[in-house]
C-alpha cells in the first residue's frame, strides 16, 4: 500500500487518472477532473457496487434521480435546518476552520495562536441556485447534498411500479454537492463528488437484524474488491456522534496515510424520512401488507458510500513497489474488475508486418473488455507502464505469431508469461480475469 498520499497523487497525474480541474487557468481549488484512466476506474468502482447491490440480488432496484431539487425536499429531510457545520475564523491568520474537526479547539492549526477563534457560526453546506432565466426572479433550487432523498421522494412510485415489498431496497449512484468549509486530502473531501447509496426498507421489528446484515455485507465488499482486511474496519458511532435521524450508525473506515477515516456510513434511519416527506407533501408514504391487512411505515437501513473517496482508497491499497531483475517497479495491484484496462495489446515491433495481426487481436478482445493498444517504446518500458496503471494482463504479438498463430500473455502480479493460441485467447483471458 502507499505510505504517502503524494505517491498516488503524482502517479494519477502522470498517468492520466486525476487532474486538477481547470488547471490551464491555475486550477479551481479542490475540484478534480477524471482523465482517460480515472474515468474508467471510477466507472468500474460504481459498476462493481451496482453489480453487488443490485444485479446479484432480487430485492434491490436502481434509480437515477435529478440533481436539482426544490426547497420542500430539503425542508422535509431536515437539511435546510440541520445540514450545517460550525465555522470559526482565526483572528490572527484569517484562516477558516470547521470547529468539529479541530484537534484542539483552542489552538489555530495554521499559525499556532491560542484562543484566536471567533464565535462559531453555523454554515449550511447546500449549494443554492435559481431555476429560471432571469436572475433574481427564478424559483429557488438546490444541488442535492446526498442522493438518498431521491429514494424517499420516489418511494411510493417505485413500490407501485417495481412489484417489490419490504424488505427491499432502492439504490442510486451519482453526483452530490456540498459547500465544504475545508475540502482536503485530494479527492477524499471535495465540494463535488459521487455517492453510492441504498435505502433498504424493512418491517420496523426487523430493523436491527438488517442493520447487522448490511454492516457485514458492506465491510466485506471492500475486502472482496482487493482491500486488505487489516486496512478496513467497522466503527460504531458514539451516541453523541449520531445524526438527527439515526438510532445507530457504523462507519466503514479505511487506513488512509493520515489514519483510519470514513469510507461509508451504515445508518438505522427508522421511519424518519418517509414520515417527514409524508407530512410535508401530504402524500401517503407507507406500505399495506395484504397478508396481515396492516399498514405501516417501513424502517430504513442506509449504506451510504462515496464513489470518488472509495476510488482513492482502492488506489492507495493497490499501490506497491517490488523488484524485477534488480529493477524497482511500481505496480497497482487493482482487482481486475476495477482496473481501467483489463488487457494491453503490445505488438513487439511497429513494423507493418505485425500491425494487422496485432489489431485483429485487439479487436477480438475489445469486443468484450476495455483494451489498451500500445506500440511505442521498448517492450520492457511498455510492461512497466501497464503495471503502473494496474492492467492485469498484457498480450504480446511477435514475429512468431505470424507463423504459429499464438501470442504471449504476461501476468501483472507474477510477471509470468505463457504462450496461448489466438483461438483460445478469449477463453484464457476470461479464466485469468475471473469474468
Ligand atoms: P464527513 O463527516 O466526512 O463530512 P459525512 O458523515 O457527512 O462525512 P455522509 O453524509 O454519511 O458523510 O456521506 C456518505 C459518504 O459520502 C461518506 O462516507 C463519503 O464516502 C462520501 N462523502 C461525503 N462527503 C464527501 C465529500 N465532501 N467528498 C467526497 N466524498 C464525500
Amino acid at each position: 500500500a502507499a505510505t504517502d498520499l503524494e505517491q498516488i497523487v503524482s502517479l494519477c497525474k502522470r498517468r492520466g487518472f486525476v487532474y486538477q480541474s481547470a488547471e490551464i487557468y491555475g486550477g479551481f481549488r479542490s475540484t478534480y477532473d477524471y482523465g482517460p484512466l480515472g474515468s474508467l476506474l471510477l466507472r468500474n468502482v460504481k459498476e462493481a457496487w451496482i453489480r453487488s447491490m443490485v444485479q446479484q440480488r432480487d430485492d434491490v432496484v436502481l434509480i437515477d434521480a435529478a440533481i436539482l431539487s426544490p426547497p420542500q425536499v430539503w425542508q422535509a429531510s431536515g437539511h435546510l435546518a440541520n445540514f450545517s457545520d460550525p465555522l470559526v475564523d482565526c483572528t490572527n491568520c484569517k484562516n477558516r476552520f470547521r470547529l468539529d474537526k479541530l484537534d484542539d479547539p483552542d489552538t489555530c492549526p495554521s499559525c499556532g495562536e491560542k484562543n484566536s477563534f471567533t464565535e462559531a457560526r453555523e454554515f449550511n453546506l447546500m449549494f443554492k441556485t435559481q431555476a429560471g432565466p432571469v436572475e433574481g426572479t427564478g424559483a429557488d433550487a438546490y444541488l442535492r447534498p446526498e442522493t438518498a432523498q431521491g429514494m424517499f421522494t420516489n418511494f411510493a412510485q417505485v413500490l407501485q411500479t417495481s412489484r417489490k415489498k419490504p424488505p427491499f431496497g432502492i439504490a442510486q449512484v451519482g453526483k452530490s454537492f456540498r459547500n465544504e468549509i475545508t475540502p482536503q486530502n485530494w479527492i477524499f473531501r471535495t465540494r463535488e463528488f459521487e455517492q453510492m447509496e441504498m435505502e433498504f426498507f424493512v418491517p420496523p421489528e426487523d430493523s436491527d437484524k438488517w442493520y447487522e446484515y448490511w454492516c457485514n455485507e458492506r465491510l466485506n465488499w471492500y475486502i472482496e474488491h482487493g482491500i486488505p482486511a487489516e486496512m478496513v474496519m467497522l466503527r460504531p458511532h458514539d451516541d453523541d456522534e449520531l445524526s438527527h435521524y439515526s438510532t445507530g450508525t457504523s462507519d466503514v473506515e479505511f487506513e488512509f496515510p493520515w489514519g483510519f477515516d470514513e469510507l461509508e456510513g451504515i445508518a438505522k434511519r427508522t421511519d424518519f424520512d418517509l414520515k417527514a416527506h409524508a407530512a410535508v407533501s401530504g402524500e401517503r408514504l407507507d406500505y399495506f401488507d395484504p397478508q396481515t391487512n396492516e399498514r405501516y411505515v417501513p424502517y430504513v437501513i442506509e449504506p451510504a458510500a462515496g464513489a470518488t473517496r472509495t476510488m482513492a482508497a482502492f488506489l492507495l491499497a493497490a499501490y506497491d513497489e517490488d523488484e524485477i531483475n534488480g529493477e524497482t517497479r511500481t505496480v497497482l495491484r487493482l482487482h481486475p474488475r476495477l482496473s481501467p484496462y483489463k488487457v494491453a495489446v503490445l505488438p513487439l515491433s511497429k513494423k507493418d508486418t505485425l500491425t494487422p495481426l496485432a489489431h485483429e487481436v485487439r479487436k477480438l478482445l475489445a469486443d468484450r473488455y476495455m483494451v489498451d493498444y500500445d506500440e511505442t517504446q521498448n517492450i520492457g518500458k511498455r510492461y512497466r507502464r501497464q503495471d503502473e496503471i494496474g492492467t492485469p494482463l498484457a498480450v504480446t504479438v511477435d514475429f512468431d505469431s505470424l507463423d504459429d498463430n499464438a501470442v504471449t500473455i504476461r501476468d501483472r502480479d507474477t510477471t509470468e508469461q505463457v504462450r496461448v493460441p489466438i483461438d483460445e485467447l478469449l477463453t484464457t483471458v476470461s479464466e485469468r480475469l475471473g469474468f
